[in-house]
C-alpha cells in the first residue's frame, strides 16, 4: 500500500541488494528508481558482478525469503533448468575431510547459477510498479540539503544535521545529472564510494572492521552428464582445518560449475593443468575424480577476495538522514561461508519492516534509515561472528581472539567430525549453516554429549599443500 504518493526513493546498483531493496521499498514508496553502472543485461562476465563467475549458493534462509519476496521464484528458476536438491541427499558435504551424514533434512538447495537468479530477479523488480531501472548510470556523489554535518540526530528522527536530498550521476554519453529523492539507498557493493561521497560532503564516514583472509577462487564450467557423482548434484569440501577447498554445483544448462579455494594467499591456479592439480590436492577426491574425466566448457577464471569488511553506520554519527547502506555496501562476508545473499535477503526484511513503520509520517525516511541500520546491525552481527570467528582459526588472520572464539572454534570443529557419525548433529549443523537457527542451536541439551563424544578424534589429515599448514589456535 502507497501511503504517500510524493515519495521518491534511489537505489544505486542493481545487483542482488539493489534489487531486494527496490523491491520491498515499492511497497511504501510510490516511486523506486535504481541506478545501475553497467549497460549490458545481466550475463555472467557483467563487470560490475563479476563474482558471477564463481559458485554461489543459496542458503535455505535465503531461498525461503527470495520465495516470499517474489513468490513461485523456485519454480520459476526450476523451469528455467536451475536442478533443486536437498541439502544433504544428493549432495555431498564434507567438513574437516569427512562427508556430513547424508540424511532427508528438509531443506532445499536450488542450484541456479548466479546469473540465472540475477536475471529473474531484475526482470521480477523491473515489473513492479512504481520502479524504474535505468541501465548505463553511474552514480558519482550525494546531495545534501546544505544543513550543517555535524548537529543533534534525536532517535525520532528530529534532526537538525544536514541531510541526503537525492544522488549525482552521469550517463554513458557523460553527462551528469541529479535526481532529488526522499531515501537514497546505496547499494553499490563492497567497493561502494559512498563514505568518501558522505566525507566529501563535511558527514563523517563509517568506522569499518576489517578482516582480511587473502582468499582466492578460481572457477571453471564442465559439461555435465546425469550418471557423474553417482547422480548427484552437489559436492561442497569445506577448507578447515586446511587452507584449501571448493565445490561443483550442477547448474542450469547442464553444466557443473566447479569453483576452487585458497585462503592465506594460497591460491588456486588458473592454468588448466594447475587447476586440476589444485582439486587434488581437497581434503575429499570427490571434485577431482568429477573434473577428470568431465569436458571443460571455459577456461578457468580468478577472482580475489581480500577480507570481510563491515560498515558500521549504526554508530550515531556516521550517515545523516535519508541515506541508508544496504547489501555488500554495509556488510561484506568471507564467501566461503556462502551468507551474502541470505544476509542481505533478510536485510530486505529488516528494510521493508523499517519502511512500512515510517510510511505513516511520523518518522518519514530519516527514521526509517536510522532504524534499519540500527536493527540491520542486530542481524549482522550473528553472521559476522560465525563467519570472522571461524576465519580466527587460523593463526596468521589477525583479528580478537576471546576465549569463547576459541571455545567455539574448537567445539564446531568437533561438531563437524561428529556431524559424519551422527545425524542429530549434521542437521543441526547444517541447520545453523543455512541461516535457519541460531549457532546457539548446537547448544541444545542432548546435542553437547554427543558432539563433544561423537566428535573426538580430530580432523581427518587434510591432503598436503604447497604452503606450511595453518595451525588452529
Ligand atoms: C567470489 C564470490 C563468491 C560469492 N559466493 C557467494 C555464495 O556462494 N553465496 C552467497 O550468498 N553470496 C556469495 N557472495 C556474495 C554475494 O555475491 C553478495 O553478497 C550479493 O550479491 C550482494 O551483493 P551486492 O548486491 O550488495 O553488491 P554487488 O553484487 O557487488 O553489486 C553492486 C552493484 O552496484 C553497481 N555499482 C557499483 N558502483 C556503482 C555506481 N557508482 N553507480 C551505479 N551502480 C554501481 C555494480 O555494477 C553492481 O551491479 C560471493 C561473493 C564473491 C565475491
Amino acid at each position: 500500500m502507497v501511503d504517500d504518493p510524493g515519495r521518491h526513493a534511489v537505489v544505486l546498483g542493481a545487483s542482488l541488494a539493489g534489487l531486494l531493496a527496490a523491491r520491498v521499498l515499492s511497497e511504501t514508496f510510490d516511486r523506486v528508481t535504481i541506478l545501475e553502472r553497467d549497460s549490458d543485461p545481466v550475463a555472467a562476465f557483467r563487470r560490475g558482478a563479476p563474482q558471477g563467475r564463481h559458485l554461489h549458493g543459496l542458503l535455505e534462509r535465503g531461498r525461503q525469503i527470495l520465495e516470499e519476496l517474489y513468490p513461485g521464484l523456485s519454480a520459476e528458476l526450476a523451469a528455467a533448468g536451475a536442478p533443486t536438491t536437498e541439502v544433504l541427499v544428493g549432495s555431498r558435504w564434507y567438513f574437516a575431510g569427512r562427508r556430513a551424514h547424508p540424511q532427508s533434512t528438509g531443506l532445499t538447495s536450488l542450484l541456479a547459477a548466479r546469473p540465472l537468479l540475477e536475471t529473474v530477479l531484475r526482470a521480477r523488480t523491473a515489473a513492479r510498479p512504481g520502479v524504474r531501472l535505468l541501465l548505463g548510470a553511474t552514480a558519482t556523489g550525494l546531495l545534501s540539503d546544505g544543513g550543517p554535518p555535524s548537529g543533534r540526530a534525536g532517535a525520532t528522527g528530529t534532526s537538525t544535521r544536514g541531510r541526503i536530498v537525492g544522488a549525482r550521476f552521469t550517463r554513458t554519453d557523460g553527462a551528469a545529472e541529479q535526481m532529488p529523492a526522499d531515501l537514497v539507498v546505496d547499494a553499490g557493493g563492497r567497493g561502494s564510494r559512498a563514505p568518501a561521497w558522505l566525507a566529501a560532503l563535511g558527514f563523517e564516514p563509517p568506522r569499518e572492521d576489517r578482516v582480511n583472509v587473502d582468499l582466492g577462487y578460481a572457477s571453471r564450467l564442465y559439461r555435465r552428464r546425469p550418471d557423474q557423482l553417482g547422480g548427484d548434484r552437489t559436492v561442497i569440501i569445506s577448507a578447515a582445518p586446511g587452507l584449501r577447498g571448493g565445490g561443483a554445483i550442477a547448474v542450469d544448462g547442464d553444466r557443473w560449475h566447479v569453483t576452487l579455494t585458497g585462503m592465506l594467499g594460497d591460491h588456486p591456479p588458473t592454468d588448466p593443468a594447475g587447476f586440476e592439480a589444485f582439486s587434488a590436492t581437497l581434503p575429499a577426491p570427490d571434485i577431482y575424480e568429477l573434473i577428470r574425466s568431465a569436458e571443460p566448457l571455459t577456461d578457468p577464471v580468478p577472482h580475489r577476495f581480500t577480507g570481510s569488511t563491515r560498515r558500521r553506520y549504526e554508530d550515531r554519527s556516521a550517515p545523516p538522514d535519508g541515506f541508508l547502506a544496504f547489501g555488500d555496501a554495509l556488510c561484506s562476508l568471507n564467501p566461503l561461508y556462502a551468507q551474502g545473499m541470505s544476509v542481505t535477503a533478510q536485510q530486505a526484511l529488516v528494510l521493508r519492516t523499517c519502511a512500512a513503520a515510517g510510511a505513516g509520517g511520523s518518522t518519514g525516511s530519516a527514521g526509517l534509515a536510522r532504524a534499519f541500520h540500527r536493527r540491520a546491525a542486530d542481524l549482522i552481527d550473528g553472521p559476522w561472528t560465525m563467519a570472522t570467528g571461524s576465519d580466527l582459526r587460523y593463526r596468521s588472520v589477525v583479528g580478537r581472539r576471546t576465549p569463547r572464539t576459541r571455545l567455539v572454534n574448537a567445539y564446531v570443529s568437533r561438531a563437524q567430525v561428529a556431524a559424519h557419525r551422527d545425524p542429530a548433529v549434521a542437521l543441526a549443523l547444517v541447520r545453523v549453516i543455512n541461516l535457519l537457527d541460531p549457532p546457539t542451536a548446537l547448544l541444545r541439551p542432548g546435542l553437547v554429549g554427543r558432539t563433544v563424544w561423537r566428535g573426538r578424534g580430530g580432523p581427518a589429515a587434510p591432503a598436503p599443500v604447497s604452503r606450511p599448514s595453518p595451525v588452529e589456535v
